[in-house]
């Protein structure tokens, strides 16, 4: 019996969201209800559309800003278990506090408002990344798995404050918070009816279900891998590291930890691999030729020697959630299909 069975309703925040859709999607159609969580009545438009065939089954509320005290209060009643994945991801101000005031905040004000909220919520997922656990490999390989956290990057932003990259205090937003996840749960040990999961993903790439007019609109994680295949890079950028998971593998970890009891307590990577941009690139064009002799994609370096210097360890997500993953080949294939059904891949493309 899944500790959070079908049929139970599930608050998801940061609702119309890349990931968030997805989750959303795979809950539905695995029968559970849902209350997604937006910040304004405007961003629940997409997701209204395009939910519009499980109508009964979904419900949508407004929290305007998480880091305000109680400002899941409201959301949570009712609820068996939450997915929280509202975080900022960008932001347009140095000021570091833009990442980490609302992932910190709003991670540790959902488990305020589940803590008050009482026993029938039996299970958080928190979608952290992969980022809280990695740290700059310096020379040669280096295999990383749930011991590890960023603190580099943490005490990075505290020495450089607003000076630090944006990446940086990213990196620092999603440790801090999960640290604090973890820490409240450590506190409240003995008040709590829901245990605490969470997800640590690398860049999800496929298909996005928000609204995306143009590739200049598209959520970050896609951003970056389509400015990384379509504009010319230098090597050292060629030569470097990245994981990928496709949406429909991170999607269904959410809901597989929802579902296997064993999960709880547990920090779980969750990753289909990793790998260099050009031999991303060298894939590309082994699977999709013809991007290249058209002269929509460049080709890098191709000769170029290159080192996988970060592998995850997934052996935890396999063995308690039962996790399988969908290759590069596959991720590509869904996502450039999907690009393409958009009018784009025509032409180089040129993203601002
Ligand atoms: P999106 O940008 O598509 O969605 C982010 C969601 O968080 C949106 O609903 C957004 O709301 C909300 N949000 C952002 N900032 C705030 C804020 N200050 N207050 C309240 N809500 C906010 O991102 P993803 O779907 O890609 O990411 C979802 C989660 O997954 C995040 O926690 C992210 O850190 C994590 N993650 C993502 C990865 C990826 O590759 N995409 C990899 C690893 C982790 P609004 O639209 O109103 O801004």
């Amino acid at each position: 019996m899944p500790i959070v069975p079908e049929g139970s309703k599930v608050l998801v925040t940061g609702a119309n969201g890349f990931i968030s859709m997805w989750v959303i999607k795979t809950l539905l159609e695995q029968g559970y209800l849902v209350r997604g969580a937006v910040r304004s009545a405007e961003k629940g438009k997409r997701l209204r559309e395009y939910f519009a065939p499980y109508v009964d089954k979904v419900e949508w509320v407004i929290v305007e800003d998480i880091t305000k005290n109680g400002a899941f209060d409201e959301a949570v009643k009712g609820v068996s278990a939450i997915e929280h994945l509202a975080s900022p991801l960008t932001s347009t101000s140095d000021d570091p506090d833009e990442f980490i005031q609302p992932a910190v905040l709003g991670t540790v004000g959902i488990l305020k408002s589940a803590l008050k909220e009482g026993p029938q919520i039996k299970r958080i997922v928190i979608t952290s990344s992969i980022l809280s656990v990695l740290s700059t490999v310096k020379s040669g390989r280096r295999v990383f798995n749930e011991e590890d956290w960023a603190d580099e990057f943490v005490n990075l932003v505290k020495e450089l404050g607003s000076k630090a990259s944006g990446d940086a205090k990213y990196r620092a937003s999603k440790m801090l918070a999960e640290k604090a996840a973890w820490e409240f749960v450590k506190e409240h040990k003995s008040e709590i009816s829901w245990d605490l999961v969470t997800l640590c993903p690398p860049l999800v790439l496929g298909p996005p279900l928000q609204d995306v007019p143009t590739p200049n609109d598209l959520n970050i994680s896609l951003k970056i891998w389509f400015n990384l295949i379509s504009t010319e890079k230098d090597d050292q950028v060629l030569g470097s590291t990245h994981g990928f998971i496709h949406p429909k593998d991170i999607a269904g970890a959410h809901v597989l930890a929802l579902k296997k009891e064993a999960a709880g307590g547990h920090r779980i990577i969750v990753a289909g691999g990793t790998t260099t941009w050009q031999d991303l690139r060298n894939l590309i064009y082994s699977l999709k030729p013809q991007l290249y002799e058209k002269g929509i994609l460049p080709r890098g370096n191709p000769e170029l020697q290159t080192i996988v210097t970060n592998i995850y360890d997934t052996t935890k997500s396999k063995n308690i959630l039962g996790l399988e993953y969908k290759t590069y080949a596959e991720v590509i294939h869904d996502t450039l299909a999907d690009f393409e059904a958009r009018g784009w891949l025509k032409e180089p493309a040129s993203l601002s």
